[in-house]
């Protein structure tokens, strides 16, 4: 069995967002949409006060709320542990951005580019009327995984296989692969690192590790 995840390394996030901005072109997703965030964090009292950044999006949980909810039968779950959604299933009733406690879930009803009404050459080229009201969010940039593995690549290794926020982290923050192979390069960071999940108390049992150890 093969369980894909991401590991986010809070000691090293700077915040500087190169990974949002290569999912925003990896995905063109539109204004306002963003599949992958980074949070800007701090904790503490003054004069003790501590400054995180925090990359967020869909959780791939294993028990998704968003799924569960869905009537339509739009979002589902690979074998992989990666949820996804059908476009051409999905009504856009909205049920699945409600459950995500994770906020990770994004509709856009109207065309939306960056200069006004109209797309640039780009934004033109490669606008998906298909994602047109109906829900969207991260997809561990499962064309990527699937296209590398058909190459015999291995994902989380091969860039080519790999999603591309994790490809482009200039900090190497973000890693990505099989939570089941033991020798995979997530499964030594979270044996070797102190971690957690987000709203682990929910039961979704997220996709998502955050390393975080006490300085
Ligand atoms: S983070 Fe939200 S959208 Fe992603 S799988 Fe979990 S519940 Fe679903
Ligand atoms: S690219 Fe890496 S360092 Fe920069 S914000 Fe994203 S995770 Fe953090």
């Amino acid at each position: 069995m093969t369980r894909y995840v991401m590991v986010a390394d809070l000691n090293r996030c700077v915040g500087c967002q190169t990974c949002t901005a290569a999912c925003k072109h990896t995905n063109a997703t539109p204004p306002g949409v963003q599949w992958r965030k980074v949070l800007d964090v701090e904790m503490g009292e003054y004069p003790n006060v501590e400054r995180l950044f925090m990359p967020v999006g869909c959780q791939h949980c294993s028990d998704p709320p968003c799924m569960e909810v869905c009537p339509s039968t739009a979002t589902g779950q690979r074998k992989d542990g990666i949820v996804t959604i059908d476009y051409d299933i999905c009504i856009g009733c909205s049920y699945c951005a409600v459950a995500c406690p994770y906020q990770a879930r994004y509709k856009v009803e109207t065309p939306r580019f960056a200069y006004g009404e109209q797309p640039t050459e780009t934004e033109a080229l490669r606008f998906d009327e298909g994602r047109i009201g109906v829900a969207q969010k991260c997809t561990f940039c499962s064309d990527r995984v699937d296209a590398g593995l058909a190459r015999g690549l291995k994902p989380g290794v091969d860039p080519d296989a790999t999603p591309a926020c994790a490809n482009a982290c200039i900090a190497n923050a973000l890693t990505f692969g099989d939570l089941e192979d033991p020798d995979s390069n997530v499964s030594k960071l979270l044996t070797d690192n102190t971690w957690f999940r987000m709203h682990e108390e929910l039961g979704t049992e997220p996709g998502f590790f955050y390393l975080w150890n006490e300085k």
